[in-house]
């Protein structure tokens, strides 16, 4: 069906470009007579003479003076030198012109001539085409038909290699089939499928050969694998990945490299603009100004793996979704919801520092999103690295089944490439950019280098054999010795999938060492999105779980994962397919809002800020999307499907600032946009009116956060904004029970209001708080026929109100619950206001009885420092109330100093850390836990609070 469409679009484009070549010769034509016509000048001397004479007297000859016209002898001379010199000057004249014109006229003859010639060539290269779609067309029926005779059970995933034309994309795939009892052998097929407009050629297999070719045939088996509607990759050859370690760990440095070397950027720039460009995946001008990721940068890539590693065909190119997300703390929702919708993660630690704060994050949040994932050791070229003692510092803290599968040749500056322990071959990285990757010798690596790569493959071989039984067997029945690299390569993607071990490599992003091989273990051991198994809850059978295939025939599930405004292309929806396709024009739905449907406008291939329009996208693929409006977490499908997806984590906010514009001018309609449209891209920036301040308030999840914010609506919106002081978001509890009774009465002439409520208010105990943060619970224990239900909903929700706003702070208030033993209705005087004010009472009475207390959030913090400043950093947290948790030297020079301090007291203390350490120390926090505020800190922040 498509390629006549195809056919007919090149004959219709053929006769047009035939109509254009005529009217081109029709104008040649008249442009050559014209041009002969005026070769010669059209008066005779006489005229011109007649018209020199009718100018020179204003009157025609016959009007003359007749002594004129009897001229004597001198006035015939003069006549006739007069007629003479008239002659030669309008000879000159004439020339002059006639030359002016031809050069005119052949300027525009050869710009028809070339049009001619083009539109010529034009017509011949549409024929051709045109004859060899037919071509293509009788040779994909003959094969076809003979491939279907010869009968069919099965197609084995198609292997595509893609062959670029100008205009079109032609797919030249091989397809072959299992024998049957009619064909007993194993015939692979050639297909060429052109494409129009890069419509994938899964999607053209069924329609086109099964229903047109062979209308008789009833099962037909349409290939599990896909294609990428711009790169012809099957689904087995898909990875989505993400980068993630604590900040300044490489991520940005490492992806800048993947792009390079996977050739989807031409040159490799530093983070924070140092060469005065900057790293592609930190593409807002503020990541670049400042080197830091703030928001996550999604890209694709094709990387070629030349050599078989976990199946005999696993050789070929691999397509590689990749997510850079930023490691600050503060930013840490980009990774949460990065990693919820990846099939795997490399994680990347730091070869000085070993184990961070922010890696501790990113484990759990892999281990909250069960992201299969690669380790990679960077920064190898530093001073103090040491990949060995960041893989035990790994075991250590993260508790994980670790393997190095690599070992550095030389160390610090002398980096030179890895030994690749499977199979025991050094690989080094030359050129100046690394880009030369050679396999050597063990020879031409020390003796100490090679023993070292010996005793880590005894090691990995024994990690091995824990954690995978097939790799088990092997080495027990035929011994270490018959041992492939195929086999270690299966065993550890088997181990790596299942998430019982996580093979270690290692190098240098920044000297570009060790990136190639990186992207091998990517494609090798990271699973493809059909490896992983995804479940949807659906709806309409209390929330069951359903599994979801990554299967593009299926119907459409995806999740909208990030929404971003992006300059010039609008509001885009970053959205992972989960099951389905999904068109350009296509219908979908909210999954939270079924009955309103959204097109969609454009499929965007994302490449950091740059996008490219695509027309159809396939399961396990990662797109954006614009002309939908969802809130990020979103469930998307096609409207069929009554699935939602379960949504990503987002944690609450702990800082909260005021934000305000500074000038009269400034447009607070502008103002309000902007704080919307970051409220809806980030779901832990939370923005509210304060009514007693009058102030709007941001919160977030740092200072760096909410300071970001206000500097994107300056640069933004150019709207001049001020903030306040940073404020701590605190919490309320109480901690012990205290009664209630409370009647609500008015009698203001006509219908008063009445409700009476008797209970008690007490803290929840911890073992029963599923979600400590949030829980506060309404309990009756009064039943009363007589009772309305309405007035249980009303006091039900005037006690949550009240909760959300405890008395000391005006803070939410958490783990408490609030018990009705009895209450009273008047006939006619009650209503659910009366309730709901009578519950506001009873709050009131209790809630100073019940033993109240702040909560504060306490941070863990990680501080790096000289040994010889130890002492004085761990008394600059203590001075902060902090608590010192450990305190190791990680290096015969650094120092790692770890505490927990209340987040209240660590404002400014980047300034403190400087001068205790001449500025060589730096310090890392992240949200611990809410603990109780000691006494005296409580009653000074309640009269502070009070006074204003
Ligand atoms: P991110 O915060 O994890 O994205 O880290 P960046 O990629 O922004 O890098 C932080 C800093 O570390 C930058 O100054 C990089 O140049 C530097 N860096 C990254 N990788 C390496 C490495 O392999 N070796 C060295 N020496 N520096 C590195």
């Amino acid at each position: 069906m498509e390629k006549d469409v195809r056919i007919r679009h090149l004959t219709d484009e053929v006769e047009e470009t035939r109509q254009r070549l005529k009217n081109v010769h029709k104008q040649l034509m008249n442009m050559s007579a014209q041009m002969s016509h005026r070769s010669h000048f059209p008066f005779t001397s006489a005229q011109v003479f007649h018209v020199w004479l009718k100018k020179a007297s204003g009157a025609p000859l016959s009007r003359l003076n007749p002594r004129l016209r009897r001229s004597n002898i001198i006035s015939r001379i003069l006549y006739r030198w007069r007629i003479a010199s008239l002659n030669d000057s309008w000879k000159r004249r004439r020339d002059a012109a006639l030359r002016t014109q031809a050069d005119r006229h052949k300027s525009a003859f050869q710009s028809l001539e070339n049009e001619r010639d083009f539109l010529k060539a034009e017509v011949f290269s549409l024929q051709s085409q045109m004859k060899e779609e037919v071509i293509k067309r009788e040779s994909f029926q003959t094969q076809l038909k003979r491939f279907i005779d010869g009968g069919f059970d099965d197609l084995t995933p198609p292997q595509t290699t893609r062959i670029n034309t100008p205009s079109l994309v032609t797919h030249k795939c091989t397809l072959s089939h299992r024998p049957t009892r009619r064909s007993k052998s194993c015939k692979p097929i050639r297909l060429y499928i052109v494409c129009i407009d890069s419509v994938s050629p899964s999607f053209l297999l069924p329609s086109m050969f099964c229903r047109r070719i062979a209308p008789s045939v009833r099962r037909w088996f349409v290939p599990s694998s896909r294609y990428f509607s711009d790169q012809p990759i099957s689904l087995d050859r898909v990875r989505n990945i993400g980068i993630s370690a604590h900040v300044d760990s490489g991520k940005t440095t490492l992806s800048e490299r993947v792009l390079f070397y996977t050739g989807r950027i031409e040159e490799i720039h530093e983070i924070q603009g140092r060469d005065g460009v900057g790293a592609k995946m930190d593409h807002m001008e503020l990541e670049r100004e400042r080197g830091i990721t703030i928001t996550s940068a999604a890209t694709s890539c094709l990387w070629n793996v030349d050599t078989d590693t976990f199946k005999p065909d696993s050789k070929g190119q691999y397509y590689i979704n990749l997510i850079d997300t930023p490691g600050h703390v503060d930013f840490t929702i980009e990774v949460e919801r990065a990693l919820r919708v990846l099939d795997g993660a490399v994680m990347l630690v730091c070869g000085v520092k070993g184990v961070q704060s922010q890696t501790l994050t990113v484990d759990r949040q892999m281990t909250r999103y069960q992201v299969p994932r690669i380790i990679f050791i960077n920064k190898l070229d530093r001073s103090g690295s040491d990949p060995f003692r960041a893989i035990a510092d790994i075991r250590k803290k993260l508790g994980l089944k670790l393997g190095a599968i690599q070992v550095p040749i030389g160390a610090e500056k002398d980096l030179l490439g890895v030994v690749d322990v499977i199979g025991m071959k050094p690989i080094f990285f030359e050129g100046s950019q690394g880009q030369k990757r050679r396999s050597g010798n063990m020879n031409e690596v020390a003796e100490s280098v090679r023993n070292h790569a010996e005793s880590v493959r005894a090691e990995l071989i024994e990690s091995l054999t824990d954690v995978d039984d097939e790799f088990a067997e092997k080495v027990i029945d035929s011994g270490e010795e018959s041992l492939t690299e195929e086999d270690f390569h299966s065993a550890i993607r088997r181990a790596t999938i299942a998430r019982t071990f996580v093979p270690v490599l290692m190098g240098s992003a920044y000297k570009n060492k060790g990136v190639q091989t990186l992207l091998d273990a990517v494609c090798s051991y990271l699973p493809a999105p059909g490896d992983r198994k995804y479940v949807a809850l659906n709806a309409d059978k209390d929330e069951q779980e359903e599994p979801i295939e990554s299967n593009s025939n299926k119907p459409f599930i995806g999740m909208a994962f990030k929404i971003q405004d992006l300059p010039g292309q609008g509001n885009v929806s970053y959205v992972r397919i989960y099951q389905g396709k999904l068109k350009k024009g296509d219908q979908i739905v909210d999954a939270k809002n079924r009955s309103k449907k959204m097109s969609v406008k454009r499929l965007l291939r994302m490449h950091s800020s740059e996008v490219k329009d695509i027309t159809v996208v396939g399961a396990g693929d990662i797109v954006g999307i614009t002309g939908i409006e969802v809130d990020s977490g979103a469930t998307l499908t096609d409207g069929k499907l009554p699935y939602v997806m379960t949504t990503m984590f987002v944690p609450d906010p702990v800082v909260s600032l005021s934000i305000k514009l500074n000038d009269r001018s400034g447009d607070p309609t502008k103002f309000t946009k902007a704080l919307n449209r970051f409220k809806r891209e980030d779901p832990t920036f939370r923005v509210h009116f304060d009514d007693q301040t009058k102030e709007t308030i941001i919160s977030g999840m740092g200072e760096l956060h909410l300071e970001v914010y206000a500097e994107r609506i300056r640069r933004e919106y150019g709207l001049n904004v001020v903030t306040g002081e940073p404020k701590v978001n605190y919490r309320e509890t109480i901690t012990a029970q205290a009664p209630f009774d409370y009647t609500h009465k008015k009698q203001t002439g006509g219908r008063g209001q009445y409700g009476k409520i008797v209970g008690y208010m007490e803290p929840i105990p911890e073992e029963e708080v599923a979600d400590v943060n949030k829980s506060v619970q309404f309990v009756s224990q009064f039943s009363d026929p007589s009772f309305n239900q309405g007035f249980f909903n009303a006091i039900q929700k005037g006690f949550m109100e009240c909760a959300s706003k405890g008395l000391l702070t005006g803070s939410q208030c958490i783990n408490m619950r609030f018990v009705m033993t009895d209450g009273k209705a008047h006939e006619v005087d009650s209503s659910e206001l009366a309730f709901k004010l009578a519950a506001q009472g009873c709050y009131e009475q209790a809630f100073p009885n019940a033993g109240p207390k702040i909560l504060e959030p306490i941070m863990k913090v990680q501080v790096y420092a000289p040994c010889e400043t130890q002492t004085q950093v761990i008394t600059s947290l203590t001075g902060r109330q902090g608590s010192i948790t450990d305190a190791t030297a990680v290096s015969s020079e650094v120092s790692l100093i770890e505490a927990a301090v209340p987040l209240r007291t660590m404002f400014g203390y980047i300034s403190d850390l400087r001068a205790v350490t001449q500025g060589h120390g730096e310090y890392s926090m992240e949200f611990l836990e809410y603990a109780p505020m000691p006494s005296s800190d409580q009653e000074a922040l309640v009269a502070k609070l009070s006074k204003k």
